[in-house]
Protein backbone atom coordinates (compact mmCIF):
# COMPACT_ATOMS: atom_id res chain seq x y z
CA UNK A 1 0.00 0.00 0.00
CA UNK A 2 1.30 3.24 -1.01
CA UNK A 3 -0.45 7.00 -1.49
CA UNK A 4 -0.04 9.48 -4.38
CA UNK A 5 -0.76 12.72 -5.05
CA UNK A 6 -0.53 14.88 -8.49
CA UNK A 7 -1.24 18.31 -9.44
CA UNK A 8 -1.59 20.15 -12.41
CA UNK A 9 -2.81 24.40 -12.68
CA UNK A 10 -1.57 24.90 -8.98
CA UNK A 11 0.26 27.94 -7.74
CA UNK A 12 2.83 26.23 -6.21
CA UNK A 13 2.78 22.38 -7.02
CA UNK A 14 5.70 21.48 -4.44
CA UNK A 15 3.33 23.19 -1.50
CA UNK A 16 -0.38 20.88 -2.51
CA UNK A 17 2.05 17.77 -2.77
CA UNK A 18 3.53 18.10 0.50
CA UNK A 19 -0.12 18.89 2.29
CA UNK A 20 -1.55 15.91 -0.13
CA UNK A 21 0.74 13.75 1.06
CA UNK A 22 1.07 14.62 4.62
CA UNK A 23 -3.05 13.72 4.74
CA UNK A 24 -2.02 10.41 3.69
CA UNK A 25 1.03 9.24 5.23
CA UNK A 26 -0.22 6.41 6.83
CA UNK A 27 -0.44 4.48 3.47
CA UNK A 28 3.08 4.33 3.73
CA UNK A 29 5.99 5.48 5.66
CA UNK A 30 9.41 3.79 4.44
CA UNK A 31 10.16 6.48 1.80
CA UNK A 32 8.82 9.81 0.15
CA UNK A 33 9.35 11.21 -3.12
CA UNK A 34 7.79 14.92 -5.12
CA UNK A 35 9.09 15.64 -8.39
CA UNK A 36 7.94 18.87 -9.96
CA UNK A 37 7.95 20.14 -13.54
CA UNK A 38 8.92 24.08 -14.44
CA UNK A 39 10.43 23.59 -17.69
CA UNK A 40 12.12 20.63 -16.09
CA UNK A 41 11.89 17.72 -13.78
CA UNK A 42 12.91 18.08 -10.26
CA UNK A 43 12.88 15.30 -8.32
CA UNK A 44 13.30 14.73 -4.78
CA UNK A 45 13.13 11.60 -2.63
CA UNK A 46 14.12 10.43 0.73
CA UNK A 47 13.62 8.05 3.15
CA UNK A 48 11.56 8.37 6.36
CA UNK A 49 8.02 10.54 6.79
CA UNK A 50 7.47 13.68 4.22
CA UNK A 51 7.45 16.33 7.14
CA UNK A 52 10.84 15.12 8.04
CA UNK A 53 11.71 14.75 4.60
CA UNK A 54 11.55 17.85 2.95
CA UNK A 55 12.42 21.62 4.72
CA UNK A 56 11.82 25.58 2.82
CA UNK A 57 15.00 24.85 0.77
CA UNK A 58 12.81 22.31 -1.35
CA UNK A 59 10.21 24.40 -1.97
CA UNK A 60 12.36 27.14 -2.56
CA UNK A 61 14.17 25.16 -5.39
CA UNK A 62 11.17 22.75 -6.72
CA UNK A 63 9.44 25.37 -8.61
CA UNK A 64 6.30 24.70 -11.38
CA UNK A 65 3.02 24.58 -11.08
CA UNK A 66 2.81 20.55 -12.20
CA UNK A 67 4.14 17.93 -9.71
CA UNK A 68 3.60 14.40 -8.36
CA UNK A 69 4.58 13.30 -4.99
CA UNK A 70 4.32 9.73 -3.31
CA UNK A 71 4.45 7.85 0.18
CA UNK A 72 5.75 4.67 0.06
CA UNK A 73 5.54 1.55 2.23
CA UNK A 74 7.28 -1.77 -0.22
CA UNK A 75 5.80 -4.72 -1.31
CA UNK A 76 7.60 -5.24 -4.47
CA UNK A 77 11.62 -4.73 -3.81
CA UNK A 78 13.29 -3.57 -0.29
CA UNK A 79 12.50 -0.35 1.18
CA UNK A 80 15.27 2.48 0.94
CA UNK A 81 15.55 5.94 -1.03
CA UNK A 82 16.93 3.72 -4.52
CA UNK A 83 13.24 2.42 -4.55
CA UNK A 84 10.88 5.42 -3.80
CA UNK A 85 9.01 7.61 -6.09
CA UNK A 86 8.15 8.47 -8.47
CA UNK A 87 9.92 7.55 -11.28
CA UNK A 88 11.13 9.29 -14.60
CA UNK A 89 12.46 7.87 -18.20
CA UNK A 90 13.88 10.18 -20.79
CA UNK A 91 11.91 8.71 -23.65
CA UNK A 92 9.74 9.51 -24.99
CA UNK A 93 9.65 13.25 -24.18
CA UNK A 94 10.30 12.65 -20.46
CA UNK A 95 7.55 11.14 -18.53
CA UNK A 96 7.45 11.21 -14.45
CA UNK A 97 5.22 8.62 -13.18
CA UNK A 98 3.82 6.96 -9.47
CA UNK A 99 1.67 4.55 -8.36
CA UNK A 100 -0.53 2.75 -5.68
CA UNK A 101 -0.68 -0.98 -5.98
CA UNK A 102 1.62 -4.23 -6.74
CA UNK A 103 2.00 -5.54 -10.03
CA UNK A 104 0.97 -9.72 -9.85
CA UNK A 105 3.06 -10.53 -12.91
CA UNK A 106 6.39 -8.44 -11.44
CA UNK A 107 8.66 -11.11 -12.61
CA UNK A 108 7.51 -11.82 -16.03
CA UNK A 109 6.82 -8.47 -16.84
CA UNK A 110 10.16 -7.58 -15.78
CA UNK A 111 12.05 -10.20 -18.00
CA UNK A 112 10.04 -9.24 -20.90
CA UNK A 113 11.38 -5.93 -20.73
CA UNK A 114 14.65 -6.42 -20.88
CA UNK A 115 14.51 -9.49 -23.44
CA UNK A 116 11.83 -8.34 -25.78
CA UNK A 117 11.49 -4.65 -25.59
CA UNK A 118 15.21 -3.87 -24.53
CA UNK A 119 14.21 -1.51 -21.98
CA UNK A 120 16.89 -1.23 -18.62
CA UNK A 121 14.98 -1.47 -15.58
CA UNK A 122 16.89 0.39 -12.90
CA UNK A 123 15.05 -0.01 -9.17
CA UNK A 124 13.57 -3.19 -7.78
CA UNK A 125 9.49 -1.61 -7.50
CA UNK A 126 6.93 -2.25 -9.91
CA UNK A 127 6.11 1.54 -10.85
CA UNK A 128 9.42 1.37 -12.94
CA UNK A 129 7.41 -1.96 -14.99
CA UNK A 130 4.62 0.37 -15.20
CA UNK A 131 6.31 3.28 -16.54
CA UNK A 132 9.02 1.08 -19.04
CA UNK A 133 5.52 -0.54 -20.47
CA UNK A 134 3.62 2.39 -21.06
CA UNK A 135 7.06 4.59 -22.26
CA UNK A 136 7.71 1.72 -24.77
CA UNK A 137 4.27 1.40 -26.52
CA UNK A 138 3.73 5.43 -26.36
CA UNK A 139 7.33 5.28 -28.40
CA UNK A 140 5.54 3.45 -30.96
CA UNK A 141 3.18 6.55 -32.40
CA UNK A 142 5.13 9.00 -33.99
CA UNK A 143 2.16 11.58 -33.10
CA UNK A 144 1.23 12.38 -29.59
CA UNK A 145 -2.49 12.72 -28.77
CA UNK A 146 -5.56 11.42 -26.90
CA UNK A 147 -6.25 8.57 -29.30
CA UNK A 148 -2.93 7.14 -29.31
CA UNK A 149 -2.37 7.93 -25.11
CA UNK A 150 -5.70 5.43 -25.13
CA UNK A 151 -4.26 3.01 -27.17
CA UNK A 152 -1.09 3.01 -24.95
CA UNK A 153 -2.57 2.44 -22.05
CA UNK A 154 -5.23 -0.12 -23.09
CA UNK A 155 -2.41 -2.34 -24.25
CA UNK A 156 -0.65 -1.40 -20.81
CA UNK A 157 -4.10 -2.80 -19.41
CA UNK A 158 -3.41 -6.90 -21.26
CA UNK A 159 0.07 -6.69 -20.06
CA UNK A 160 0.36 -5.46 -16.45
CA UNK A 161 -1.54 -7.83 -14.11
CA UNK A 162 -2.78 -6.87 -10.47
CA UNK A 163 -3.19 -3.24 -8.77
CA UNK A 164 -1.99 -0.23 -9.98
CA UNK A 165 -3.47 3.41 -9.55
CA UNK A 166 -1.36 5.55 -11.47
CA UNK A 167 -0.62 8.93 -12.22
CA UNK A 168 2.28 10.78 -14.33
CA UNK A 169 3.22 14.11 -16.37
CA UNK A 170 4.29 13.58 -19.30
CA UNK A 171 6.41 17.20 -20.26
CA UNK A 172 5.15 20.15 -22.07
CA UNK A 173 1.80 16.99 -22.77
CA UNK A 174 -0.21 16.69 -19.77
CA UNK A 175 -1.26 14.70 -17.24
CA UNK A 176 -2.20 11.14 -17.52
CA UNK A 177 -3.96 9.11 -14.43
CA UNK A 178 -4.96 5.66 -14.85
CA UNK A 179 -6.72 2.80 -12.89
CA UNK A 180 -6.24 -0.85 -13.33
CA UNK A 181 -9.74 -2.24 -15.01
CA UNK A 182 -10.44 -4.01 -11.38
CA UNK A 183 -9.98 -0.65 -9.38
CA UNK A 184 -8.07 -2.79 -6.54
CA UNK A 185 -6.65 0.69 -5.25
CA UNK A 186 -8.66 4.09 -4.64
CA UNK A 187 -7.75 7.19 -6.83
CA UNK A 188 -9.88 10.15 -6.84
CA UNK A 189 -9.69 13.18 -8.70
CA UNK A 190 -11.32 16.98 -8.55
CA UNK A 191 -10.80 20.31 -9.65
CA UNK A 192 -10.90 23.63 -8.01
CA UNK A 193 -10.73 26.98 -10.72
CA UNK A 194 -8.02 26.08 -12.78
CA UNK A 195 -6.17 23.41 -10.58
CA UNK A 196 -6.79 20.18 -10.98
CA UNK A 197 -5.53 16.76 -8.36
CA UNK A 198 -5.66 13.32 -7.97
CA UNK A 199 -5.35 11.66 -4.78
CA UNK A 200 -5.08 7.92 -3.09
CA UNK A 201 -7.55 9.26 -0.74
CA UNK A 202 -10.07 12.62 -0.91
CA UNK A 203 -8.65 14.08 2.10
CA UNK A 204 -5.72 15.11 0.44
CA UNK A 205 -7.84 16.82 -2.37
CA UNK A 206 -9.94 18.70 0.47
CA UNK A 207 -6.91 19.92 1.92
CA UNK A 208 -5.70 21.61 -1.15
CA UNK A 209 -8.92 23.38 -1.37
CA UNK A 210 -10.98 20.81 -3.68
CA UNK A 211 -14.21 20.18 -2.07
CA UNK A 212 -16.05 17.99 -4.97
CA UNK A 213 -14.19 15.16 -6.32
CA UNK A 214 -14.81 11.99 -7.68
CA UNK A 215 -12.95 8.38 -8.63
CA UNK A 216 -11.06 7.91 -11.60
CA UNK A 217 -13.14 4.74 -12.40
CA UNK A 218 -11.70 1.20 -12.63
CA UNK A 219 -10.20 0.83 -16.35
CA UNK A 220 -10.13 4.80 -17.14
CA UNK A 221 -8.02 7.21 -18.39
CA UNK A 222 -7.96 10.69 -17.63
CA UNK A 223 -5.73 13.23 -19.32
CA UNK A 224 -5.56 17.15 -18.55
CA UNK A 225 -3.91 18.33 -21.43
CA UNK A 226 -1.37 21.28 -21.44
CA UNK A 227 -4.33 23.92 -21.88
CA UNK A 228 -6.38 22.46 -18.97
CA UNK A 229 -8.82 20.30 -21.00
CA UNK A 230 -9.99 17.02 -19.75
CA UNK A 231 -10.30 13.87 -22.02
CA UNK A 232 -11.28 10.50 -20.10
CA UNK A 233 -12.39 7.36 -21.32
CA UNK A 234 -13.16 4.04 -20.32
CA UNK A 235 -10.79 2.02 -22.26
CA UNK A 236 -11.71 -1.63 -20.42
CA UNK A 237 -14.68 -2.24 -18.46
CA UNK A 238 -14.54 -5.12 -15.82
CA UNK A 239 -16.38 -6.29 -12.33
CA UNK A 240 -15.04 -3.97 -10.06
CA UNK A 241 -13.12 -5.85 -7.28
CA UNK A 242 -11.85 -2.80 -4.97
CA UNK A 243 -10.03 -3.74 -1.83
CA UNK A 244 -12.15 -4.13 0.74
CA UNK A 245 -9.15 -3.87 3.22
CA UNK A 246 -9.26 0.43 2.57
CA UNK A 247 -12.59 0.72 4.63
CA UNK A 248 -11.57 -2.19 7.31
CA UNK A 249 -8.35 -0.78 8.15
CA UNK A 250 -6.12 1.21 5.28
CA UNK A 251 -7.63 4.62 5.08
CA UNK A 252 -8.59 7.31 6.79
CA UNK A 253 -11.98 7.41 8.52
CA UNK A 254 -12.46 11.22 6.98
CA UNK A 255 -12.25 9.50 3.51
CA UNK A 256 -14.76 8.47 0.48
CA UNK A 257 -13.74 5.86 -1.18
CA UNK A 258 -15.55 4.56 -4.63
CA UNK A 259 -18.69 6.80 -3.06
CA UNK A 260 -18.48 4.94 0.02
CA UNK A 261 -17.83 6.78 3.13
CA UNK A 262 -14.98 4.89 5.19
CA UNK A 263 -16.19 6.32 8.28
CA UNK A 264 -19.69 5.10 8.00
CA UNK A 265 -18.81 1.85 6.56
CA UNK A 266 -16.74 1.10 9.37
CA UNK A 267 -19.48 1.84 11.61
CA UNK A 268 -21.75 -0.26 9.97
CA UNK A 269 -19.11 -2.79 10.10
CA UNK A 270 -19.59 -2.41 14.20
CA UNK A 271 -23.66 -2.88 13.91
CA UNK A 272 -23.12 -5.95 12.08
CA UNK A 273 -20.65 -7.16 14.74
CA UNK A 274 -22.84 -6.47 17.43
CA UNK A 275 -25.48 -8.36 15.40
CA UNK A 276 -23.41 -11.24 15.65
CA UNK A 277 -22.38 -10.89 19.36
CA UNK A 278 -25.81 -10.95 20.66
CA UNK A 279 -26.23 -14.06 18.96
CA UNK A 280 -23.39 -15.23 21.02
CA UNK A 281 -24.48 -14.45 24.54
CA UNK A 282 -21.40 -13.34 26.58
CA UNK A 283 -21.94 -10.62 29.08
CA UNK A 284 -19.63 -7.42 28.70
CA UNK A 285 -19.18 -4.60 31.50
CA UNK A 286 -17.90 -1.92 28.75
CA UNK A 287 -16.59 -1.90 24.56
CA UNK A 288 -13.16 -0.42 24.67
CA UNK A 289 -11.50 0.22 20.75
CA UNK A 290 -7.88 -1.00 20.18
CA UNK A 291 -6.87 2.86 18.49
CA UNK A 292 -6.88 4.18 16.24
CA UNK A 293 -8.99 2.48 13.18
CA UNK A 294 -11.26 0.48 15.91
CA UNK A 295 -12.30 3.44 17.69
CA UNK A 296 -15.69 3.85 14.64
CA UNK A 297 -16.74 0.26 14.52
CA UNK A 298 -16.29 0.32 18.76
CA UNK A 299 -18.58 3.00 19.39
CA UNK A 300 -21.49 1.59 16.73
CA UNK A 301 -20.81 -1.91 18.51
CA UNK A 302 -21.30 -0.24 22.07
CA UNK A 303 -24.31 1.81 21.07
CA UNK A 304 -26.00 -1.20 19.81
CA UNK A 305 -24.74 -3.62 22.81
CA UNK A 306 -26.77 -0.98 24.88
CA UNK A 307 -23.39 -0.92 26.63
CA UNK A 308 -20.46 2.51 27.44
CA UNK A 309 -17.57 2.93 25.61
CA UNK A 310 -14.21 3.71 27.02
CA UNK A 311 -11.19 4.52 25.75
CA UNK A 312 -9.08 2.37 27.83
CA UNK A 313 -6.13 1.93 25.42
CA UNK A 314 -4.09 5.11 24.98
CA UNK A 315 -1.59 5.06 21.83
CA UNK A 316 1.45 6.50 21.74
CA UNK A 317 1.28 9.12 18.59
CA UNK A 318 4.97 8.53 17.58
CA UNK A 319 5.42 5.17 17.19
CA UNK A 320 4.35 3.88 13.62
CA UNK A 321 1.34 1.38 12.82
CA UNK A 322 2.82 -2.00 13.55
CA UNK A 323 1.46 -3.63 10.33
CA UNK A 324 2.39 -1.74 7.95
CA UNK A 325 6.32 -1.81 9.20
CA UNK A 326 8.46 -4.39 7.31
CA UNK A 327 9.97 -7.02 9.44
CA UNK A 328 8.74 -9.09 12.15
CA UNK A 329 11.36 -7.76 14.55
CA UNK A 330 10.61 -4.13 14.26
CA UNK A 331 6.81 -5.03 14.73
CA UNK A 332 7.48 -6.56 17.65
CA UNK A 333 9.32 -3.80 19.23
CA UNK A 334 6.62 -1.44 18.35
CA UNK A 335 4.12 -3.10 20.02
CA UNK A 336 5.17 -2.85 23.48
CA UNK A 337 5.39 0.97 23.47
CA UNK A 338 2.74 1.53 21.59
CA UNK A 339 -0.37 1.38 24.04
CA UNK A 340 -0.83 1.82 27.39
CA UNK A 341 -3.84 1.18 29.59
CA UNK A 342 -5.68 3.75 31.50
CA UNK A 343 -6.55 0.99 34.78
CA UNK A 344 -9.46 2.75 36.18
CA UNK A 345 -11.38 1.98 33.31
CA UNK A 346 -10.73 -1.44 33.32
CA UNK A 347 -10.07 -2.66 36.58
CA UNK A 348 -12.44 -5.37 37.71
CA UNK A 349 -14.66 -5.15 34.45
CA UNK A 350 -15.83 -7.47 31.85
CA UNK A 351 -13.66 -5.88 28.99
CA UNK A 352 -14.70 -6.15 25.03
CA UNK A 353 -12.15 -4.86 23.14
CA UNK A 354 -12.40 -4.37 19.66
CA UNK A 355 -9.96 -4.68 16.74
CA UNK A 356 -10.23 -4.23 13.06
CA UNK A 357 -8.32 -7.47 12.25
CA UNK A 358 -5.98 -9.80 13.87
CA UNK A 359 -3.00 -10.91 11.39
CA UNK A 360 -0.51 -13.14 13.23
CA UNK A 361 -1.67 -12.43 16.78
CA UNK A 362 1.39 -11.25 18.51
CA UNK A 363 0.14 -7.77 18.59
CA UNK A 364 -3.52 -8.85 19.81
CA UNK A 365 -1.77 -11.40 22.41
CA UNK A 366 0.27 -8.50 23.68
CA UNK A 367 -3.17 -6.33 24.03
CA UNK A 368 -5.44 -8.77 25.77
CA UNK A 369 -2.30 -8.81 28.41
CA UNK A 370 -1.59 -5.33 28.56
CA UNK A 371 -5.55 -5.36 29.78
CA UNK A 372 -5.22 -8.06 32.21
CA UNK A 373 -2.24 -6.67 33.79
CA UNK A 374 -4.49 -3.32 33.91
CA UNK A 375 -6.68 -5.43 36.20
CA UNK A 376 -9.83 -6.47 33.95
CA UNK A 377 -11.60 -9.37 35.07
CA UNK A 378 -12.22 -10.94 31.53
CA UNK A 379 -10.81 -9.78 28.40
CA UNK A 380 -12.80 -11.01 25.15
CA UNK A 381 -11.63 -9.88 21.85
CA UNK A 382 -13.42 -8.94 18.73
CA UNK A 383 -12.76 -8.14 14.96
CA UNK A 384 -14.74 -6.53 12.66
CA UNK A 385 -12.81 -8.54 9.88
CA UNK A 386 -13.63 -12.38 9.18
CA UNK A 387 -9.78 -14.40 9.93
CA UNK A 388 -7.04 -13.36 7.60
CA UNK A 389 -6.00 -16.49 5.77
CA UNK A 390 -4.88 -16.28 2.21
CA UNK A 391 -1.85 -13.73 0.84
CA UNK A 392 -2.57 -10.25 -0.90
CA UNK A 393 -0.65 -10.03 -4.11
CA UNK A 394 -2.43 -6.81 -4.72
CA UNK A 395 -0.58 -4.10 -2.28
CA UNK A 396 -0.03 -5.66 0.65
CA UNK A 397 2.81 -7.08 2.29
CA UNK A 398 1.49 -10.17 3.53
CA UNK A 399 2.78 -13.06 1.07
CA UNK A 400 2.88 -16.41 3.19
CA UNK A 401 -0.33 -18.17 4.35
CA UNK A 402 1.87 -20.00 7.38
CA UNK A 403 2.14 -16.10 8.62
CA UNK A 404 -1.55 -16.01 9.53
CA UNK A 405 -2.59 -16.80 13.15
CA UNK A 406 -6.16 -18.03 11.68
CA UNK A 407 -3.73 -20.99 9.78
CA UNK A 408 -1.89 -22.30 12.60
CA UNK A 409 -4.43 -23.31 15.10
CA UNK A 410 -8.04 -25.13 13.95
CA UNK A 411 -10.37 -23.20 15.75
CA UNK A 412 -11.42 -20.10 17.01
CA UNK A 413 -11.29 -21.33 20.34
CA UNK A 414 -8.09 -22.03 20.30
CA UNK A 415 -7.08 -18.65 18.66
CA UNK A 416 -8.66 -17.26 21.86
CA UNK A 417 -6.66 -19.09 24.03
CA UNK A 418 -3.34 -18.81 21.97
CA UNK A 419 -3.69 -14.73 22.58
CA UNK A 420 -5.13 -14.95 25.69
CA UNK A 421 -8.38 -14.11 25.50
CA UNK A 422 -11.95 -15.50 27.30
CA UNK A 423 -13.11 -15.39 24.11
CA UNK A 424 -12.87 -14.46 20.43
CA UNK A 425 -14.97 -13.40 17.76
CA UNK A 426 -14.69 -12.85 13.80
CA UNK A 427 -17.34 -10.84 12.29
CA UNK A 428 -18.58 -12.89 9.10
CA UNK A 429 -17.32 -12.55 5.57
CA UNK A 430 -20.76 -11.64 4.68
CA UNK A 431 -21.47 -9.14 7.16
CA UNK A 432 -18.36 -7.29 6.50
CA UNK A 433 -19.36 -7.06 3.01
CA UNK A 434 -23.18 -6.11 3.95
CA UNK A 435 -21.39 -3.43 6.52
CA UNK A 436 -19.29 -2.30 3.77
CA UNK A 437 -21.12 -2.36 0.87
CA UNK A 438 -25.13 -2.33 2.08
CA UNK A 439 -25.93 -4.19 -0.84
CA UNK A 440 -22.77 -3.79 -3.23
CA UNK A 441 -20.38 -7.14 -3.41
CA UNK A 442 -17.83 -5.75 -5.84
CA UNK A 443 -14.62 -5.96 -3.78
CA UNK A 444 -11.79 -8.13 -3.39
CA UNK A 445 -11.71 -9.90 0.13
CA UNK A 446 -9.03 -12.44 -1.47
CA UNK A 447 -7.55 -12.63 2.03
CA UNK A 448 -10.08 -14.03 4.15
CA UNK A 449 -12.01 -16.23 1.31
CA UNK A 450 -9.26 -17.11 -0.68
CA UNK A 451 -11.38 -16.49 -4.30
CA UNK A 452 -8.44 -14.13 -6.19
CA UNK A 453 -10.60 -11.82 -8.51
CA UNK A 454 -6.82 -12.12 -10.63
CA UNK A 455 -5.11 -14.76 -11.14
CA UNK A 456 -1.66 -14.78 -10.38
CA UNK A 457 0.82 -17.19 -11.32
CA UNK A 458 2.88 -19.91 -9.65
CA UNK A 459 6.33 -18.60 -10.72
CA UNK A 460 5.43 -15.56 -9.53
CA UNK A 461 3.85 -16.17 -6.46
CA UNK A 462 7.58 -18.07 -5.77
CA UNK A 463 9.77 -15.03 -6.62
CA UNK A 464 7.23 -12.96 -4.61
CA UNK A 465 7.76 -14.76 -1.16
CA UNK A 466 11.59 -15.00 -1.80
CA UNK A 467 11.71 -11.63 -2.74
CA UNK A 468 9.74 -10.09 0.45
CA UNK A 469 12.40 -12.98 2.58
CA UNK A 470 15.23 -10.91 1.21
CA UNK A 471 14.04 -8.13 1.96
CA UNK A 472 13.06 -8.52 5.43
CA UNK A 473 16.56 -10.57 6.58
S1 LIG B 1 -6.32 -9.75 -0.96
FE1 LIG B 1 -7.11 -8.60 0.82
S2 LIG B 1 -5.70 -6.89 1.16
FE2 LIG B 1 -5.30 -7.74 -0.90
S3 LIG B 1 -6.56 -6.51 -2.29
FE3 LIG B 1 -7.80 -8.27 -1.75
S4 LIG B 1 -8.95 -7.61 0.08
FE4 LIG B 1 -7.30 -6.15 -0.24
Amino acid sequence: MCGIFGVIGSQNAFIDIYRGLKMIQHRGQDSCGIATYDRNFIINKREGLVTSSFEEEDMKRMTGGIGIGHVRYPTIGKGGVENAQPSFTNTPYGIIMAHNGNVSNYFELKERLHKKYKRYINADVDVELILNVFAYHLTKYKEFNFENLCQTVKTLFSEVKGSYSVIAYIAEKGFVAFRDPNGFRPIVFGKSGGKYAFASESVSLETVGIENFEDVNPGEIIFIDNDGEIHRRILEEKKQTACIFEWVYFARPDSVIDEINVYNARYRLGEELSEELKKIGNKYDVVIPVPDTSRTAALACATKLNLPYREGLIKNRYVGRTFIMPGQKKRIDAVSEKLHAIKDEIKGRSILLIDDSIVRGNTSKSIVRLVRNAGAKEVHFAVYSPPLRYPCYFGIDIQRCEEFIANKYESVAKIAEEIDADSLHYLSLQGMIRGVGQGRKDFCAACFSGKYPVKVNEKDIDQIRIDRDLAHT
